[in-house]
């Protein structure tokens, strides 16, 4: 595949981190970024955050690209993303010992559901061995769910992360103001299902903060969340303005000491705090250049989520 027959632009953005780049992809009227990360190197360990969504309906306060909403991307466009960092980076997926494939750059991976289920069979195809990672800010769908259940039995690769990041609806409503989506306990009956499906564990991600990091909110995720079936990503918080990513690095003992308190309720935890934030926004949510897009593309419309936060007048959450 020539990505010139998919994309009419791509850049190549490299980080002082030599360990990340960040790759945007363009035509007429979409965008998607990726991001990938090396971990020593390549053929030690690979992860790949692709895009599904040009833009993303959700809305999410935190999130760059969570005001506008373009289009879903097709099979071939998610595909071409990471064929096209193979390619680039001279990247053999057999010889690589750890290979992740994550649908978590831009865009809700359940309402195109469709086309990543394509394109997970084709990497598949390409990485049997790589571990492909939906994760979801859990929309309500009428058949995204059962599609999302089909894929991971027919592909036992497939794992499923939910982005919670509060540990009550209102809290959640406030950062995800997108009001058909599946409420917190909705979410934990969710991951029941995925883990009695596939036997696999899900993932909740919580980005913590000041304010949703107290023993009340360990205590909440506690009884939502049972740690014999889910285990607990912890992030810092991605920031969708570029000049706030210095706030990055003091954030990082705090989600060091809420793991902490995690561990001892008996989750497994893990940390992400996202390489390359700081100069080419490595980060879940931080993208920029879709920002500049979206203002200049009259294809690109508010959000759904973004236009019930106005809608209610509620002034937008700074965390
Ligand atoms: S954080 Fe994810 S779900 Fe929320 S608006 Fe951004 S891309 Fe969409």
């Amino acid at each position: 595949m020539n990505i010139k027959q998919t994309w009419s632009k791509v850049k190549e953005l490299k980080s002082s981190d030599s360990d990340v780049k960040k790759y945007i992809f363009e035509k007429d009227d979409a965008i998607a970024e990726a991001v990938l990360y090396k971990y020593g190197t390549f053929e030690s360990r690979t992860v790949m955050c692709i895009s599904t969504q040009t833009g993303c309906p959700m809305g999410c306060t935190f999130c760059g690209t969570g005001k506008f909403f373009g289009r879903n991307l097709t099979s071939l466009e998610i595909v071409s993303q990471v064929k096209h960092m193979i390619s680039e980076n001279d990247i053999e997926p057999s010889e690589v010992k750890k290979m992740q494939i994550m649908v978590m750059s831009m865009g809700e991976p359940i309402l195109n559901i469709q086309c990543v289920s394509d394109a997970f069979h084709i990497f598949n195809k390409i990485a049997p061995h790589a571990d492909l990672l939906i994760s979801s800010a859990a929309p309500k769908t009428d058949r995204g769910w059962s599609c999302l259940l089909e894929l991971a039995t027919l592909i036992p690769k497939v794992g499923l992360q939910f982005s919670v990041h509060e540990s009550t609806d209102a809290a959640r409503d406030q950062i995800m103001p997108m009001k058909a989506k599946l409420s917190l306990e909705e979410i934990a009956i969710m991951g029941i299902m995925f883990f009695k499906t596939t036997g696999r564990k899900p993932y909740f991600n919580y980005c913590v903060h000041g304010n949703n990091n107290s023993d009340d909110d360990v205590m909440r995720l506690r009884m939502l969340f049972d740690p014999r079936i889910w285990e607990a990503t912890l992030s810092v918080i991605c920031e969708a303005d570029e000049t706030m990513s210095d706030a990055v690095s003091s954030q990082v003992d705090m989600v060091i000491a809420f793991s902490g308190k995690l561990v001892e309720k008996g989750f497994n935890t893990r940390v992400f705090d996202p390489a390359g934030q700081d100069d080419i926004g490595g980060g879940c949510g931080q993208l920029w250049a879709v920002q500049e897009f979206a203002k200049n593309n009259v294809n690109f419309k508010q959000s759904s989520g973004n236009k019930i936060l106005c809608k209610t007048d509620l002034t937008e959450v700074k965390r």
